[in-house]
């Protein structure tokens, strides 16, 4: 199955993500992940695209289109997929489905994480990862055993840069100018399922299994 998950910072899309894609064996590709490894590791990409990130900003482009075709080329997506984080213009989807049907894949399935903005806000100010396994945890939903130590491997945990109070305020601004205009050209191709995503990650992942197995069943 070919997914992609949208939906506003903090909606909880990336966590679904990788819990959809433990359940179907497809692979999870969060764009935000594979740009956080590339600052960590002081690549030239990541150098780049560390001063849009900081500032909340979306990184060009050209950068973004080029990690999605490394990707289709490797066919490490060839056993479905769920995309993280990307596309986020419409721009990008428009070049996706050129690039996907290249490949001969489609999109079976975009699904839209609502959650309020004030829920958003709650959400990442409470935010902390893992930098060793990059485990997701938030005061006070999602508490690790140990505090401040995530539960695999005892890391100390962080707060990612552009969960600052200036920062999201800007995401979620770019959100809604950039990001949501793609929600009707999913819509407009009848690929659009709305997931309520507010309540217990396991209710929402309930919903979510639900929807899909809807979408098989169609
Ligand atoms: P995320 O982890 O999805 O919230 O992404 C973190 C940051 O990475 C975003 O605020 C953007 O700066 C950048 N980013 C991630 N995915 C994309 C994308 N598809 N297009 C442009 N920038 C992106």
């Amino acid at each position: 199955m070919n997914l992609i998950f949208l939906g506003p910072p903090g909606s909880g899309k990336g966590t679904q993500a990788k819990m959809i894609s433990e359940t179907l064996d497809i692979k999870h590709l969060s764009t935000g992940d594979i740009l956080r490894e590339a600052v960590a590791a002081g690549s030239e990409l990541g150098m780049k695209a560390k001063v849009h990130m900081d500032k909340g900003d979306l990184v060009p482009d050209q950068y973004i289109m080029g990690m999605i075709e490394e990707r289709l080329q490797s066919r490490v997506l060839d056993d479905g997929f769920v995309l993280d984080g990307f596309p986020r213009t419409v721009a990008q989807a428009e070049a996706l489905a050129m690039m996907l049907a290249r490949y001969g894949k489609d999109i079976d399935k975009a699904i839209l994480f609502d959650v309020s903005d004030e829920e958003v806000i709650k959400r990442l100010s409470g935010r902390l990862y893992c930098p060793v396994c990059n485990a997701g945890y938030n005061y006070p939903s999602r508490l690790p055993k140990r505090q401040g130590r995530c539960d695999h491997d005892g890391a100390e945990l962080r707060r990612r840069p552009d969960d600052e109070e200036n920062v999201v305020k800007n995401r979620l601004g770019v959100y809604r100018k950039q990001t949501e205009p793609i929600i009707d050209y999913y819509r407009k191709q009848s690929l659009l399922t709305n997931v309520k995503a507010e309540g217990p990650i396991d209710s929402i992942y309930k919903e979510l299994l639900k929807v899909l197995k809807e979408n098989q069943e169609a």
